[in-house]
């Protein structure tokens, strides 16, 4: 009913790129169309009979949902805390389920070419999933599929920015979108952030000072910002700082990529000196705890959101999808049809499969309520270990509330050196091979600048650490010898 209200998506086809616009599809999958002409004996398409696929059937093994003793917590290590085996479901693909009735997509149909917005089956699913989690509130929405969401920002740029452009970003940022953005001539202006990630004023300030002389290219009008989990500062917005952020994004007509493969690794408040905490108890408070998505915001039709699978069922499926008005997703899965055609066969079949016939939506939430219990326990004995062994005189930190990063802050102005004119890198670039002779990897905040040459970042020191794969007691070790490091460089009492 209340859809009826819903207004319509902004175009943005006069913002598109040459390159998009001008994109014309493939000829022969348009010609896909007339396969469905009855008696149709098809010497068309060049599609290889599915006799000569040399795979009759595909099996394997997913957790049974919900999972079995949900309260045990897990010690990081998969050696150690290997599952029983009857909490597990088997899954089967035949070549010809579907000619047989027994299922809505098999190997002949996955493993022969498809349209560029993935497969009708599980496209569905992630409508109906998208539609579940956030409700987009304008009435053109649609999504077609990605190989991931690297891919997909590097797309979305070639339809919104060229050569000599700029695009707004968080000032310490996910380098990837940098360097895939740089040998397409497109510049990256940071917009400045505090502990709740992207600051709506500083957007508003860049967008409202800018100098097209001083630049050197016009306004921007792409903002592709992460905002929850952020990587690399783990830095997740609240729900007011998103309604802000819109707000600047309708003041100066901006299109907002929301780049989410955090989204459902939102965590409870971290209580300080505790390993497990309270979690969501039902499907319901599970939902109402995430913060909203831009996309759950966009009245406007000014969000493409990018989803994947890369950090919640695993990055080698390579599938995700977007959300976007309909119009921006037609120029995407032109552009799809004729580079990377589609995610694989085999994956969407997997995921198809696991999704929709084994887990349904419901299943799939159990999944995700799973992993944030982990990653939960794992943040907090990484933030343990910090309590427990860094000179807080030197590195500080604030406790993330999604994702598997953490930022940690250090002083380096409190190097022995700092008062003879030693440099925030020559500080950074010691301490990281101190780690490293230690035993310890962290990385380099200042790999994260995203604008690169400017005083932006040049003022305060980071390291990025994570807790997604180490074991417990891997993580506490590695903090320890970072605390031995710290000390060590700065001068201080170990
Ligand atoms: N190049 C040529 C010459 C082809 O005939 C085809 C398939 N018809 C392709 C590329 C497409 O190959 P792929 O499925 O590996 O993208
Ligand atoms: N975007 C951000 C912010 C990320 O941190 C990552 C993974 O490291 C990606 C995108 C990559 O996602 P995908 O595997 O879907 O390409």
């Amino acid at each position: 009913n209340h859809h009826i209200h819903k207004s319509k998506a902004k175009r943005w086809e006069p913002r598109m790129t040459e390159e998009a616009k001008s994109r014309g599809g493939s000829s022969l999958k348009n010609a896909a169309k007339f396969l469905k002409t009855p008696g149709l004996i098809s010497l068309g398409g060049g599609l290889p009979s599915a006799d000569y696929f040399p795979v009759e059937e595909m099996g394997f093994v997913v957790p049974r949902m919900p999972l079995q003793g949900t309260n045990k917590v897990s010690t990081g290590d998969s050696e150690v805390d290997g599952r029983p085996a009857n909490s597990t479901t088997q899954i089967t693909a035949g070549k010809h389920d579907m000619a047989a009735g027994t299922s809505a997509f098999d190997i002949a149909t996955a493993f022969q070419y498809g349209q560029g917005h993935g497969s009708a089956q599980l496209l569905r699913w992630l409508v109906e999933h998208t539609e579940l989690i956030h409700d987009p509130p304008y009435a053109d929405w649609s999504c077609t599929m990605t190989v991931g969401n690297t891919s997909a920002f590097e797309m979305l740029m070639r339809m919104f920015a060229q050569r000599g452009e700029w695009i707004l970003t968080e000032e310490y940022t996910f380098p990837a979108m940098v360097e895939s953005a740089a040998p397409m001539g497109i510049k990256v202006a940071a917009v400045k952030m505090d502990e709740g990630g992207l600051l709506a004023e500083s957007l508003d300030e860049v967008l409202s000072n800018w100098d097209e002389t001083v630049r050197g290219g016009p306004k921007p009008f792409v903002l592709y910002t992460v905002p929850t989990g952020q990587n690399p500062t783990g830095s997740t917005q609240t729900l007011e700082r998103r309604r802000a952020i819109y707000a600047i994004a309708q003041k100066h007509d901006i299109l907002i990529l929301e780049d989410e493969p955090y989204y459902f690794l939102q965590m409870q408040p971290y209580i300080a000196g505790e390993v497990t905490d309270s979690q969501p108890q039902s499907h319901q408070d599970f939902l109402t705890s995430l913060v909203p998505s831009y996309l759950s915001l966009d009245t406007e039709g000014r969000v493409v959101r990018l989803d994947s699978f890369s950090k919640v069922i695993a990055p080698g499926v390579r599938v995700g999808w977007i959300t976007a008005p309909e119009h921006i997703c037609e120029r995407y899965h032109v552009h799809s049809d004729l580079s990377t055609q589609s995610p694989s066969g085999v994956s969407q079949l997997m995921l198809f499969k696991l999704l929709e016939e084994t887990w349904g939506h419901e299943g799939y939430l159990d999944w995700l309520l799973h992993i944030r219990r982990e990653y939960t326990a794992r943040r907090n004995v990484l933030l343990l270990a910090c309590e427990e062994f860094l000179p807080k005189e030197v590195v500080t930190w604030t406790p993330p509330m999604a994702g598997m990063f953490m930022w940690l802050k250090v002083d380096w102005k409190a190097h022995p050196r700092f008062h003879d004119g030693v440099t925030l890198l020559e500080v950074e670039d010691e301490l990281f091979h101190r780690n490293m002779a230690a035993g310890t990897l962290l990385m380099k905040g200042s790999w994260f600048v995203g604008e690169k040459g400017k005083g932006s970042g040049a003022e305060e020191m980071f390291f990025r650490a994570t807790y997604a794969a180490a074991s417990f007691e891997g993580i506490r070790e590695a903090v320890k010898r970072f605390g031995v490091a710290v000390r060590e460089l700065f001068g201080l009492k170990q």
